[in-house]
């Protein structure tokens, strides 16, 4: 148990800041990839690093994920959505989580539990018993997307506010305990994929959902094969319109594509290009081979490859 092991390979980290994000963040994209890098260094374990990242991504307050995610219709409400999954077969999801700082930490966590999801008040009630929960403060960048949506919606015009919401009663399905006044928020989430140096591949993800959102709104982030994917061909992680996502099932789509052969790259684009441009998405992948980033909006990215040695324990609990 206790007998070393060194192995040596290239590893890779890359980061998104989930599509819309503007390029002038990515020194938050970075900061994410340094932390993921000293995990994967220390520990060369890659599903430990991508959910480095994307904890200190949450903590940004300018990504919509943590501290930073979309205020739901009723300008309160925060409920978030987080996956990690790896090609040893470790997958956790979280949906409709609250009060919780690190969403993925709670996805994580659910990883080592029989199920592969939890949702709502479940899922916030297992963030507080296993001490993940803590006082959640909405970051001044999500007051103030909310702000913006407030405004949009009001006025309701074409380009401005997406199509299926432009005529949708609102206050019909209004499901919020507070009365019915006013609205939602935009774009962006961010994941995080990595080749650790063992050749295995992980993915984690994080979100406070796509604007505008009902109570109880699940997008794609804690769908397998929506959201994220991971397996011995690599791993996907998929930012945009859930709904749309949803329906294409994009992660694997462009998880099946480098298993035929496909360059991370080609994948990447060819999944983006199944979407209408009026659809923000954006993904980024990594296989054996290499790596792809590809948005039809900006995207704040980072990443890193670089040789790792790692010294580690054999039975490491994974
Ligand atoms: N895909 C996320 C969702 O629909 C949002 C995003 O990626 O920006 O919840």
């Amino acid at each position: 148990m206790s007998r070393t092991q060194r192995t040596k390979a290239p590893a890779v980290i890359l980061v998104h800041g989930g599509v819309g994000s503007p390029l002038s963040w990515q020194d938050g994209c970075q900061k994410a990839v340094e932390a993921a890098r000293v995990v994967l260094q220390r520990t060369g374990d890659a599903l430990a690093s991508a959910v480095e990242a994307v904890r200190v991504m949450e903590y940004d307050g300018r990504f919509n994920a943590g501290c930073g995610s979309s205020l739901r219709l009723d300008g309160k409400t925060v409920e978030m959505d987080a996956a990690v999954m790896d090609s040893r077969g470790k997958l956790g999801a979280v949906a409709v989580v609250s009060n919780v700082r690190n969403p993925v930490l709670v996805a994580r966590a659910v990883a080592d539990t029989p199920h592969v999801a939890v949702a709502g008040q479940g899922a916030t009630a297992l963030a507080r018993g296993l001490g993940l929960s803590g006082a959640f403060r909405a970051s001044s960048f999500a007051r103030e997307r909310w702000r913006w949506w407030q405004g949009a919606l009001q006025r309701r015009r074409a380009g401005e506010v997406p199509e299926a919401w432009r005529g949708f009663d609102l206050r019909r399905h209004w499901n919020f305990p507070g009365p019915y006044d006013a609205l939602l928020q935009p774009l962006d989430t961010v994941g995080a994929v990595v080749r650790g140096p063992d050749g295995g591949f992980a993915v984690a993800s994080s979100t406070g959902g796509a604007s505008p959102m009902l109570r109880g709104r699940v997008g794609d982030v804690p769908f397998m094969g929506c959201g994220f994917y991971a397996g011995q061909h690599g791993a996907v992680a998929v930012t945009g319109v859930g709904e749309e996502i949803i329906r294409r099932m994009l992660a694997r789509v462009i998880y099946d594509r480098m298993g035929a052969g496909a360059a991370p790259q080609v994948a990447c684009d060819e999944g983006v290009a199944l979407f209408p441009a009026e659809v923000a998405v954006g993904a980024i992948a990594v296989s054996a081979t290499g790596q792809g980033v590809a948005a039809n909006r900006e995207m704040a990215c980072a990443d890193v490859a670089f040789p790792v040695t790692v010294s580690k324990a054999r039975g490491t609990r994974r």
